[in-house]
């Protein structure tokens, strides 16, 4: 596996023993295995004596706030970082903060992986990146107790979306249980990271559900900025109408649109029964899983729809 070499681990295991000040980042608009991976690694680092801090650009979406470690999360490098960790992260151009000139150490389980870092933990098997940073944590010599336990299951229960998808390997259920075993809070990370949902944002669901298409194997919906103003939904993503989108019976591929306030749209696609939507994603200059991948995409909202709709289409015809 590319990067994940006990040369490039034990490498790895110097290069955190020798930091005096290490900051953990992630992707931008943070996901679960994104808060619970950096949180985690950061709260793991600080039980060695490091002084580690989380850094995201933009802090953290409310839900994922009762992690612990989430209080001490910051929107800047701090001076005198002389390590970087990523966590989750697939590119350079998606690390919020960007690591300046700061040795990087990069674990991801993102296929798509850039292999950006100056080491390069990768293993696109597994599920999540905390999944993969729980098989590492023994010869990097990152301790789990239980705070670190229950945000590493946070990111695995997000990532398989409640040990739904087909990445949740028998493999998965062991380590959730070996988690839960240390102490994971699973009921509390399952409620608070997938279960709720704010009454805005189901008011901004509806805006999306009331113009739901449908056609030939592909459900899709768009959420304007209008549509955000007059649910008072205050994140910038799609509050997860992707997932409840993928419920559809008979449904092969789903995307959900959002249009962003600097012009742009994110698209995200989630594929079923195998059907790859990476490649799709990689048409419009994004990325992601095989079942699940996104894309920030400039130009005018009708447009960017009718071209995502047209390629997938297209992608679903070529398929059957
Ligand atoms: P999302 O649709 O944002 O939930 O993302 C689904 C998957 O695609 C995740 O693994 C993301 O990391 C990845 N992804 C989303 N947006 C992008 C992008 N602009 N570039 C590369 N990967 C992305
Ligand atoms: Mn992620
Ligand atoms: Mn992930």
């Amino acid at each position: 596996m590319a990067g994940l070499t006990k040369a490039e681990i034990a490498r790895a295991r110097r290069k955190l023993a020798a930091a005096q000040h290490v900051a953990v980042v992630s992707h931008e608009r943070p996901d679960g295995d994104a808060v619970g991976s950096a949180l985690a690694t950061t709260l793991s680092l600080q039980l060695n004596g490091k002084q580690a801090e989380a850094v995201f650009s933009d802090g953290l979406p409310g839900r994922y706030r009762f992690l612990p470690g989430a209080a001490g999360v910051r929107r800047d490098l701090p001076a005198g970082v002389d390590l970087v960790v990523s966590v989750d992260c697939s590119s350079l151009d998606r690390l919020g903060p960007p690591a300046g000139e700061l040795p990087v150490i990069n674990i991801d389980h993102h296929a798509t992986n850039t292999l950006f870092g100056e080491i390069n933990l990768i293993d696109p098997r597994a599920s999540a990146t905390a999944e993969l940073l729980f098989d590492l944590a023994p010869q990097l010599r990152l301790p789990i107790d239980a705070d670190v336990a229950t945000n590493l299951l946070a990111g695995i229960v997000t990532d398989t979306i409640g040990f739904r998808t087909a990445s949740t390997t028998p493999r998965v259920l062991q380590v959730a249980a070996d988690l839960m075993a240390r102490g994971a809070a699973l009921t509390e990370v399952y409620d608070r990271t997938l279960n709720q949902h704010s009454l805005a944002a189901l008011r901004y669901w509806s805006h999306g559900l009331a113009r739901l298409e449908a056609q030939a194997g592909l459900v899709w919906c768009a959420l304007t900025l209008d549509d955000r103003r007059e649910a008072d939904y205050r994140g910038n993503d799609d509050a997860d109408l992707v997932n409840l989108l993928s419920t559809v019976d008979g449904a092969r591929v789903v995307l959900v649109l959002v249009e962003q306030s600097d012009g742009r749209t994110k698209v995200s696609w989630r594929g079923r029964d195998g059907f790859n939507v990476a490649r799709l994603a990689e048409q419009f200059g994004g990325g992601g899983h095989d079942l699940a991948a996104g894309a920030m995409i400039s130009g005018d909202r009708v447009q960017v729809e009718q071209a995502v709709v047209a390629a997938t289409r297209a992608a679903l015809e070529a398929a059957s």
